[in-house]
């Protein structure tokens, strides 16, 4: 998972500050790198680090840089794999001039890709999905060089959402199923690209429409143009997850406001999953948070701020070890005594993944003086690995893998867990049925022959 923004300024406006803003609204999509890339002298220039942005980038030393177009990228992997030279965005000088990668998502084909890149004598420096596109460029020579990313786009599969700067144009596009967000705003005469409307506001920009799955958008002196990486593919597959877990709440996606439809989950799992008696709701900080307001809403047991949130330390699901995620859990929720103290508590959550923070959530909550804690899951049990781009991918880490309900209740020690149906969650996000993913809820995978449809 990574936040990707671009800015391109068609009156010549420096815009460098302005993309280390837009990551800024992006961090909570990755936090253990940033970069940003520019063309400079008509080659591609950098600013990186390891860590979180502003530990990353000076931000007074890009002030000082007179640039009217640039990307930058926040990663977080799922892959081994935290290293400077993996820090994207990733930059190269090949035949037809300057041309700079950043992208979210996983290209699934990039082992076979790498072996036949290699074999026609590419060496990559890195082990990013980005390079392997620059390196399809490269054998793409006597193209223009829109033309080689086009082709080389159309060669890639799996999830990804690009922002790319070539030849003085900043271009964004969407995988032909949408897997990814990938936005577009303008501000005046500046344009702007980005992974989740969230990071439009920051800079001041409207947002104008979501990239097509299967688009690609191309911004320069001329304007604003659309092309086709592929032939339109009736099936969409908008990831589910980013409305339950991974989008800020302020964010609007393919149309749907994320805050709606979490408050729509609460208000859904309130009638599927009643919990009588019940005497306060809880969410959990922050994801649950706005689906305990639907929940509470919808129940007519009052809200009540119960789990305090220390806005210093980053999600726990975004930690890449299993011991810096037990640690994440405790130092960064904290119960109020004063709330739960001899009560029936209803506690929302946006979901449950390894179970980590259940488990210790409840704990503490019980330890805080809550006489029973019932827990409601705002999105279906995870019960199978992503295959396109989240950290999901080993099914025996997942929880509901491992357990069944009642084993996982009494596991992470609630007195009942309920989680949202599959159909509730489509319900509560709006979109169609065949527009959205929800692989790691049902399984229901992109079969071998929608893959080709899209190729
Ligand atoms: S499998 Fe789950 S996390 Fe992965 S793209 Fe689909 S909905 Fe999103």
């Amino acid at each position: 998972m990574s936040g990707i923004f671009g800015a391109f300024s068609k009156n010549g406006k420096p815009v460098l500050e302005e993309v280390y803003l837009g990551l800024y609204a992006l961090q909570h999509r990755g936090q253990e790198c940033a970069g940003i890339a520019w063309s400079e002298n008509e080659r591609i220039a950098t600013a990186k680090g390891m860590g979180l942005l502003h530990n990353a980038i000076k931000q007074e030393y890009l002030t000082q840089k007179n640039v009217d177009c640039a990307i930058g990228h926040v990663r977080y992997t799922s892959l081994p794999g935290s290293q400077l030279h993996n820090v994207l965005p990733i930059g190269a000088n090949y035949a037809r001039g300057a041309v700079a990668i950043a992208h979210d998502g996983m290209i699934t084909n990039l082992e076979e890709l790498t072996l036949q890149l290699e074999k026609q004598g590419a060496i990559f420096q890195s082990s990013t999905d980005s390079e392997a596109i620059i390196h399809l460029m490269a054998h793409k020579s006597h193209m223009l060089p829109l033309d080689a990313l086009i082709d080389s786009l159309r060669k890639i599969k799996g999830s990804y959402a690009v922002i790319v700067l070539l030849s003085g144009m900043l271009i964004a596009a969407r995988d032909p199923w949408g897997f990814k967000p990938l936005v577009i705003g303008r501000k005046d005469e500046n344009y702007y690209a980005a992974s989740e409307s969230c990071a439009l506001d920051i800079v001041g920009a409207k947002l104008i429409r979501d990239v097509e799955p299967g688009e690609i958008v191309v911004i320069d002196d001329k304007g604003v143009r659309s092309l086709k990486i592929q032939h339109e593919s009736c099936r969409g597959m908008r990831c589910t997850f980013e409305y339950v877990y991974t989008a800020r709440p302020d964010s609007i996606i393919d149309g749907v406001s994320v805050y709606e439809a979490r408050k729509e989950m609460g208000r859904l799992l309130a009638e599927q999953a009643p919990c009588p008696g019940a005497e306060i709701t809880a969410g959990m900080p922050d994801s649950g948070t706005i689906a305990a307001v639907g929940y509470a809403e919808r129940s007519n047991i009052p809200l009540e701020m119960g789990v305090v949130r220390n806005r210093y330390v980053g999600r726990t699901f975004i930690q890449p070890t299993q011991k810096v995620r037990n640690l994440g859990v405790k130092i960064k929720l904290n119960p109020i005594s004063e709330v739960f103290n001899n009560k029936k508590a209803v506690v929302v959550d946006d979901s449950i993944v390894r179970g980590t923070t259940a488990e210790q959530v409840v704990s503490m909550i019980k330890d805080s003086g809550a006489s029973e804690v019932h827990l409601r899951i705002a999105s279906p049990p995870v019960i199978h690995p992503c295959r396109y781009g989240i950290d999901t991918r080993k099914e025996e880490t997942l929880a509901a893998v491992r357990m069944t309900l009642s084993e996982l209740c009494k596991k992470v020690g609630a007195d009942s867990l309920e989680y949202l149906s599959e159909k509730n969650l489509t319900a509560a996000i709006g979109l169609a049925e065949d527009q959205i993913c929800t692989a790691c809820f049902s399984g229901k995978y992109l079969e071998e022959n929608e893959l080709k449809a899209g190729a």
